[in-house]
């Protein structure tokens, strides 16, 4: 019965966010699937910029103070738009910078080697950019990131077990940051138990959010979690090098900033221009510069979609999404030795799946000239995200239709199996 497409079509018939796909550019002959690489434009995020521009236009430099969206609380109230997505209070929150950038703010804000804790600890599977931001602050404290950056094993190539990464919070770990969502397997990782152990043992944690942001909620405060950063170009729909975000428990406000700059200042002390800063007493303090404000015009109106869905019901839709994607995978594609590597329980999967096949370079070229598009990650994944907000249970039926095709006229064979110079 879920190979028939009348299955996918009564899905949607029940969905109750189906209409917000109306308010995305979405085109009905392409099935986009790479919204947790870069989400789509929402009508109302190019609203936000057109706006934008127009305050520009009208306003010139009273636009810092002046029309709808005064630039100069831009990212405090952006920031609040972040509250019910990661489970945290206004006060935690600022939108600044982009994830790597924040990763060097909050590692300048939070590392602090002393006596015989100097190490970080990470994983194996983080994104790269993860790790060379952690290896450039051991190397400035002078500590070679051979000795100081303990990685934590993966048994399988694809997951991480919580006993795995909890066993490595040694004596000399003074901070930990992982990611919320593995970027290949889609894996989540039990932010709460992870985030206790840590604090048994006296270090410090943080998450990368990237790809769990949008698509999964959290709870951040009251995990207790110290810190965690994030994009919004992804499952939040922002835009290319839209604006990320950074929550800082309230436990910690009021720290000194690692990075310090004019926008790290109390807003009400800014422009008094002082020599001595008076850092703001909010996450606000971990902003550095002037804001990009272009950047974050396209939030206003991607972040008010969220919280209209609510992200309770944005999962609900994404789990039933990737569920129906894996059962009709392992119905339609048994004959061709595709391998799905994201954890099948609900509570441990993310908002996409990971497929493993030795051509997989080859078959994503195969599924984006028949209009599905995929994303490939070295050396054989192909990442499949249905997007709750604007991807329908009939274009999952279709795509694994379109894959079977793929397989069955061998249609792949035409391609070379190489990624291209973005996969
Ligand atoms: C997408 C992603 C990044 C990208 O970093 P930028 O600074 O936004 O380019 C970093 N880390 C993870 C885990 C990601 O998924």
């Amino acid at each position: 019965m879920i190979v028939n497409k009348e299955y996918a079509l009564s899905l949607d018939k029940e969905d109750p966010i189906s209409h917000f796909r109306e308010e995305f550019y979405v085109s009905d002959e392409i099935i986009y699937l790479d919204g947790n690489s870069l989400g789509l434009l929402s009508k109302r995020s190019e609203k936000a910029v057109l706006t934008l521009l127009d305050s520009w236009k009208k306003y010139a430099i009273d636009g810092w103070t002046e029309g709808n969206n005064p630039w100069f609380y831009l990212s405090e109230e952006m920031g609040k738009q972040f509250a019910s997505l990661v489970g945290a209070t206004d006060k935690e929150l600022i939108a600044t910078g982009s994830t790597t950038t924040n990763l060097h703010q909050l590692l300048a804000t939070f590392y602090k080697p002393k006596g015989n804790k100097t190490k970080i600890l990470a994983d194996e599977l983080n994104f790269p950019s993860d790790i060379y931001a952690i290896k450039s602050h051991l190397q400035l404290h002078g500590l070679s990131p051979e000795d100081h950056l303990v990685t934590v094993k993966s048994r399988d190539g694809h997951t991480l077990r919580t006993e795995d990464i909890i066993s490595q919070m040694t004596d000399e770990i003074a901070l930990i940051i992982l990611p919320s969502v593995l970027y290949r397997s889609g894996q989540i990782l039990d932010m709460s138990a992870i985030t206790t152990a840590a604090h048994e043992r006296d270090i410090v944690i943080g998450f990368d959010l990237c790809h769990s942001i949008g698509s999964v909620p959290h709870d951040l405060s009251n995990w207790k979690v110290d810190f965690a950063f994030w994009c919004t170009y992804k499952h939040l729909n922002g835009g290319p090098g839209s604006v990320g975000g950074i929550y800082v428990n309230e436990k910690h406000l009021g720290k000194e900033p690692g990075l310090s700059g004019w926008f790290s200042s109390a807003k009400d002390k800014q422009f008094d221009l002082e020599y001595e800063l008076t850092p703001a007493l909010t996450a606000g303090a971990y902003q550095i510069g002037t804001p990009h404000i272009l950047s974050l015009a396209p939030l206003i109106g991607s972040l008010e979609i969220f919280n209209e869905a609510r992200i309770e019901t944005i999962r609900k839709k994404s789990l039933q999404l990737t569920d129906y994607l894996i059962r009709l995978i392992e119905a339609e594609l048994t004959e061709y030795t595709f391998e799905i590597t994201t954890p099948k329980e609900a509570h441990a999967r993310g908002g996409h799946i990971y497929l493993t096949h030795q051509n997989a370079a080859s078959i994503c070229k195969a599924l984006k000239s028949n209009g599905v598009i995929p994303d490939f990650r070295n050396p054989n994944g192909i990442r499949l995200a249905p997007v709750a907000l604007y991807n329908t249970f009939e274009e999952v039926w279709k795509t694994v239709q379109i894959l079977k095709r793929i397989m069955e006229e061998e249609q792949y064979k035409k391609y070379d199996n190489t990624r291209g110079v973005i996969a």
